[in-house]
């Protein structure tokens, strides 16, 4: 039986850092990803808050170089869904739709999904105006009239951040009662840069030459469709774990985020941890879920020597 020492689950900045501290301490490590390498971040056209590149760097660029730095040392990138999680005989079992992979240790790191609108356009003009991202794409749009959409805390305070590029920030709100926390509320009431469109839906997303610029938004209680001109659409109506694959083998909270101890990165079973956006509480910045990865590494190697030692 083939028994790796540390099997990362999911290839962001978490995943891809995990690689790269686990293969270099001459650890047998493999990563599962589902698709492509690089998660949310090379979803983003431009980095200009990770450290070390004054000058930005692409999302892919960024991802394509964690990825190469991880493999140069070893990691073996595996381009499979895990589908299940199971301890058998002290192995722990990963299971994909015809195959089962063993380990010693397991680093969860498979992020979360920002939700999406689920319209036409949605897919095609993410990236040409379509973002999920303020602190990433905001400055893109300066001088520019955008949209947010949402009506909970991250759409507020990612709308009020907005509000340092564009000229107008539309809040656009499916109810015409916010939930997002009173504080927040009333500082967007107060900026005279936000304005609401209440009881309202993106109903389509439109651009020509691969630009958003326009939507067409229906009101909920007269049904009207009507088109509104704009720059950008910023898209916060939650995010979503990427952990129907864990089921109850580690401790899930709530909404489905893993528990993890924010500085052991240790899980409720032994040998098995979680980094980055998928740990409840993370911060969800490249340059946090890269930190965490390299501390479930450590911590995995730590584990593994005193295996050994007993
Ligand atoms: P959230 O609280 O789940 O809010 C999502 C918002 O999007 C809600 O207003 C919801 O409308 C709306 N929505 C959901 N699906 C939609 C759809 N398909 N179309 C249109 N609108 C839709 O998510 P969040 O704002 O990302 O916050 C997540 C958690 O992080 C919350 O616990 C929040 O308190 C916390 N957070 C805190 C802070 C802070 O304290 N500063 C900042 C950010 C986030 P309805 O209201 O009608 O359901």
């Amino acid at each position: 039986m083939d028994v790796w020492d540390v099997a990362i689950i999911g290839g962001g900045g978490a995943g891809l850092t995990a690689g790269l501290y686990a293969s270099r301490a001459n650890l047998k490590t493999c990563l599962f990803e589902k698709i492509n390498t690089g998660g949310q971040i090379s979803l983003t056209d431009d980095v200009e808050n990770y450290p070390g590149f004054p000058e930005g760097i692409t999302g892919p660029e960024i991802s394509m170089k964690m990825e190469e730095q991880a493999k140069k040392y070893g990691t073996v990138i595996i381009t499979e869904e895990i589908k299940g999680l199971e301890e058998r005989n002290s192995v722990f079992v990963l299971k994909t739709a015809g195959k089962e992979y063993f380990s010693k240790t397991i680093i969860l790191a498979s992020g979360a999904s920002p939700r999406k609108v689920g319209v036409p356009g949605e897919r095609e003009l993410t990236g040409k105006g379509v973002s999920y991202c303020a602190t990433c794409d905001g400055a893109f749009f300066k001088n520019k009239q955008i949209v947010v959409v949402g009506g909970g805390d991250s759409a507020l305070q990612e709308g009020l951040f907005l509000t340092r590029f564009a000229s107008k920030v539309n809040v656009i709100h499916r109810r015409d009662k916010l939930r997002a926390s009173p504080i927040l509320q009333d500082r967007a009431f107060k900026e005279p840069k936000i304005e609401f469109i209440w009881d309202t839906v993106v109903d389509s997303i439109q651009g020509a030459n691969n630009k958003v610029d326009q939507i067409k938004l229906k009101n909920l209680k007269s049904n009207e469709i009507r088109d509104f001109k704009t720059d950008g659409v910023f898209v916060f109506v939650g995010h979503d774990p990427e952990t129907k694959y864990i089921g109850d083998f580690v401790k899930l909270d709530e909404k489905g985020y893993v528990i993890a101890d924010p500085v052991m990165m240790q899980t409720s079973r032994k040998g098995v941890f979680a980094a980055g956006e998928v740990r409840t509480g993370a911060v969800k910045q490249l340059v946090t879920a890269c930190g965490e990865g390299c501390a479930a590494a450590l911590q995995a190697q730590y584990y593994l020597e005193n295996l050994e030692n007993h």
